[in-house]
């Protein structure tokens, strides 16, 4: 079967390793086995409190380092969510069919918001599974890569697509989520027992850090008193987590990546060859990105993108109309 595929990114913050190693790193690669479509989520974006010029500079950014990581917007779809308005009116229709409780059960709604007080969570949080699954299910897409923490939100778009064939005859194309071998969850450099988050960005290596700052962060991030580089996320936590960044830049297993630090015994040498790779992949990919940046050449990708997402999207839309009883315009 063809794969198509379909992934996004939220203008919430500055972009981080954790988004380059767990989708745009893979670009090329997607793209040269099936369809792809890829989008900039700035409706969802606005699940948590954002400046309108940050979201603006946000979304232009992600378009960047799409087009930076390899997009090629001839072949690929590369929108902004915000500019198809299907996705919206899609999810008026669906939000009907998910329930209070499978909501309530997402993991990242917990997170997102186990610190605040109720009376201040934004409704937004709470449904943005729904448009997710929206984004999702308007493009009869079949993969979805995405790190770790979105596998839940994919769980939930098949539950939901499902229910929806069930009840009105086969609609939808029931979607998988793909998470990278190496690399799914990327942690945060001081705190490596949790992800590297834009909208938590205590130990993030951003994308537009410039290499100094990335050297220096990596030399700095917590390890632990020990001195032998072995994966052990339990115990070490920190050294599995740069053994994780060093071996999805090589593109070898952990295992290989263990085997080739095996005679380092001093964390100061390892975290400098895991700097060395760092920088130099994310000093590639900046220079692409200053490129497309001055030449604006993200407008022109994004003006195509539009009006392919929008005609895709619109037939799916029209489908579920029908399906659930709208008159035909
Ligand atoms: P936010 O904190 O606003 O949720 P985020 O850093 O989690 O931001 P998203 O826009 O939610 O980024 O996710 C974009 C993509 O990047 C998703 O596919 C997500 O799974 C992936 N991703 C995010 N953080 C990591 C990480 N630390 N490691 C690997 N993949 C990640
Ligand atoms: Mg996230």
């Amino acid at each position: 079967m063809a794969k198509n595929y379909l992934t996004g990114i939220k203008p919430t913050g500055k972009l981080h390793l954790g988004n380059y190693i767990g989708v745009l790193k893979n670009i090329k690669k997607i793209q040269e086995e099936g369809n792809c479509i890829f989008f900039i989520a700035d409706l969802h974006a606005l699940t948590l409190p954002i400046e309108p010029e940050t979201l603006k500079q946000n979304s232009i950014d992600i378009a960047c380092f799409y087009l930076a990581a390899g997009l090629d917007y001839n072949k690929s779809i590369l929108f902004l969510q915000s500019q198809v308005s299907e996705h919206a009116e899609l999810n008026a229709i669906l939000q009907n069919y998910l329930y209070m409780g499978e909501l309530s059960r997402m993991t990242q709604f917990k997170d997102k918001t186990a610190k605040t007080n109720n009376n201040s969570i934004g409704v937004g949080i709470f449904t943005y599974p729904i448009l997710m699954a929206c984004d999702i299910l308007l493009y009869n897409c079949n993969v979805v890569p995405v790190g770790e923490d979105q596998v839940q939100h994919v769980e939930l778009t098949r539950t939901l697509a499902t229910r929806f064939n069930n009840r009105y005859g086969e609609t939808f194309v029931i979607p998988t989520a793909q998470v990278n071998k190496v690399g799914k969850r990327i942690m945060s450099l001081s705190d490596p027992t949790k992800k590297m988050s834009k909208s938590d960005p205590k130990g993030d290596i951003f994308l537009k850090d410039d290499l100094k700052t990335i050297r220096k962060k990596i030399m700095s991030a917590v390890t632990d008193l020990g001195d032998e580089v072995i994966y052990d996320p339990i115990n070490k936590p920190g050294i599995s987590n740069l053994l994780t960044i060093y071996a999805s830049l090589k593109d070898i297993s952990v295992e290989e990546a263990c085997n080739h630090f095996k005679d380092c015994h001093r964390y100061g040498d390892f975290k400098k060859e895991v700097a060395d790779v760092v920088c130099e992949e994310i000093g590639k990919l900046q220079e692409r990105y200053n490129f497309i940046l001055e030449n604006k050449e993200y407008l022109k990708a994004l003006e195509i993108g539009k009006n392919k997402a929008k005609l895709l999207a619109n037939k799916t839309l029209k489908r579920v109309k029908k399906k659930v009883g709208f008159i035909d315009e």
